[in-house]
């Protein structure tokens, strides 16, 4: 995914924090705001110490910005930083952790099947390595495949 394909698939939810302020200015909240998604209000206020502010519409405007933005007016700082600059101001946007996928519910079907014939992960012989994400989505092929390796 290229950084234009990036910011199109944004959405608030994908967002910890926005940061707006003056350019060129220390950025420590002092010459400006940041903003937390509520969903991320008390626990980064655990974290940093204090009191963090929640402001979803701070964090949409931010966003609806950076979606104006040409992708070579964007600066990447970090898979999970990126800041741009309009007419003096300076915005952050900082992406939180995303949850990781479900694996799709026919590969959880394989794998407790899988489980339940070869008993759990760890004691599978490893000299054979067992793709249960990727090639194999049939739980039947599945078994069938394990069932070779059963010493
Ligand atoms: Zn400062």
């Amino acid at each position: 995914m290229n950084l234009t394909q990036k910011i199109k698939a944004l959405t608030p939810d994908h967002i910890l924090s926005v940061y707006s302020g003056k350019d060129g200015k220390c950025c420590c909240g002092c010459s400006g705001k940041y903003s937390y998604h509520p969903k991320h209000q008390a626990e980064q206020s655990k974290r940093n110490g204090y009191e963090v502010t929640a402001n979803l519409n701070m964090v949409k405007r931010v966003l609806e910005l950076l979606k104006t933005q040409e992708a070579d007016a964007v600066d990447e700082l970090s898979e999970d930083q990126l800041t741009f600059v309009i007419g003096g101001r300076l915005y952050m946007v900082m992406l939180a952790e995303q949850p990781e996928e479900e694996p799709p519910p026919s590969t959880m079907y394989a794998y407790e099947l899988a489980k339940a014939l070869m008993g759990e992960v760890g004691s599978w012989r490893d000299d054979e390595p067992v793709d249960l994400e990727g090639t194999i989505q049939q739980a039947e092929e599945l078994v069938e495949y394990l069932k070779g390796f059963r010493s």
